[in-house]
């Protein structure tokens, strides 16, 4: 049964609809607050969902000052305890098992895995973890004795430095919370090594995301001058060079990113195919269009232009405008693989972005392959934001 000593939130009458759908989400215009109030709670407070005449849907957490005023954690009755997320870790573990050879993946991809507001990367035996919501923060205890139990970890980092702790009211920080931990990581992909900052990076260091979309760049860039924009540590372009690209440009506006890509791309032995420039992407089309500079295979895979609904417009902007500067520095004939991480936004949207540059140019675009995040961040039926990233491998012809 479920913890009886929980507060319970009610919620309207048909409040309780996406939550039979299978979502975890409720928001705070479904919560029945004239039975019980929003500010009776504190946020990441622990509670029992239930429909309006009563019945109990789960248990989760709340946050009275979110949109998403509360997640459903449980269905099935059980508390949120450190022997949930034990179960809940080896369900995760056991897909990863089956999916890869090595230890390296994302082990936990939040609402996914069941565990809303928990995202934890696998490094070898070193886990980086990332805290997005108020009520995880408050369960952080169990969940690091059952990260210990079930993993036996060398270091657990949390990497809770993300905005979204802001809108959470949690502070962000940076701490080594199991084990220890200094240097870097590396991470093998492809047969290939990267080294990964997990305290200064990007997120947790490194985007397993998109590693099966990288795989895919085989068959299209032997020979190519690759362009890699917004490229991080180098794990498209490095990839690129490895598959028998001619010559590779890295671009990032962050100096640690291209001393990364520098330094990766050196340790790959392909230091002599791989320029790594600093610089912002739309400023470096800019001038490489001025300069007519032409590249066969240009790499668009920035971070999330539309990181909130209310930005949708002007990101849908960005990623249209990003799409056609790229492609005005493709060869006749070049290969656009253009992605958006943004949750926010439809893969039709995206795509509407490209064949709007490509008819601004007056190009067309073929799609050859629709990209998807890796397995290891399933997504989950019944949540379509999980479904986040998008992405398409294009032809770039002459209309
Ligand atoms: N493609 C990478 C992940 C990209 S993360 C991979 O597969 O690993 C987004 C990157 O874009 C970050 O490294 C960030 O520094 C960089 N960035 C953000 N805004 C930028 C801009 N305007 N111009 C160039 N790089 C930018």
């Amino acid at each position: 049964m479920t913890d009886a000593s929980l507060p319970v939130l009610l919620l309207n009458r048909g409040g309780d609809r996406r939550l039979r759908a299978g979502h975890s989400w409720v928001f705070s215009n479904e919560i029945d607050v004239a039975r019980t109030p929003l500010t009776g709670f504190a946020a990441g407070d622990p509670v029992i969902i239930a429909e309006a005449g009563g019945r109990q849907i789960g248990s989760g957490y709340v946050n009275p000052s979110t949109l998403i005023a509360a997640r459903v954690v449980d269905r099935s009755g059980h508390a949120l305890d450190r022997s949930l997320f034990v179960h809940r870790l080896n369900v995760a573990l056991a897909l990863r098992e089956k999916l890869y050879e090595a230890p390296f993946y994302r082990l936990v991809f939040g609402e996914s895995d069941g565990l809303p507001g928990l995202v934890l990367d696998r490094f070898g035996d070193v886990l980086v973890g990332q805290i997005g919501t108020a009520g995880m923060e408050r369960l952080r205890g169990e969940i690091e004795a059952a990260i210990e139990k079930v993993l036996k970890p060398s270091a657990l980092i949390w990497k809770n430095d993300s905005q979204a702790r802001e809108l959470e009211s949690l502070d962000r920080h940076v701490q080594v919370a199991l084990g220890e931990h200094a240097g870097p990581l590396t991470v093998e992909e492809g047969g290939f090594h990267f080294e990964v900052d997990p305290l200064e990076g990007q997120k947790t260091g490194w985007f397993y995301d998109q590693r099966a979309n990288r795989d895919r760049l085989a068959p299209y860039v032997r020979g190519a001058r690759v362009l890699d924009l917004f490229s991080y540590v180098g794990a498209w372009g490095i990839r690129a060079a490895g598959f028998g690209a001619s010559q590779v440009t890295c671009v990032d506006s962050s100096a640690r990113a291209v001393e990364a890509t520098s330094n990766n791309a050196a340790l790959n032995g392909m230091a002599e195919k791989v320029e790594a420039v600093r610089a912002d992407a739309f400023e470096f089309l800019k001038q490489a269009r001025a300069e007519r500079r032409r590249w066969d295979v240009v790499i668009v895979d920035p971070p999330a232009f539309i990181k909130r609904r209310k930005d949708f417009k002007e990101g849908s902007v960005a990623y249209r405008r990003i799409n056609e500067m790229a492609m005005q520095v493709l060869e006749r004939d070049g290969l656009l693989v253009s992605c958006s991480c943004s949750q926010h936004m439809q893969r039709d949207t995206l795509l509407d972005a490209i064949n709007a540059g490509a008819r601004h140019l007056d190009r067309q675009a073929q799609v050859l392959e629709r990209l998807q995040q890796g397995p290891d961040h399933p997504v989950q039926a019944a949540i379509p934001e999980s479904d986040y990233l998008k992405g398409f491998i294009c032809r770039i012809l002459p209309s």
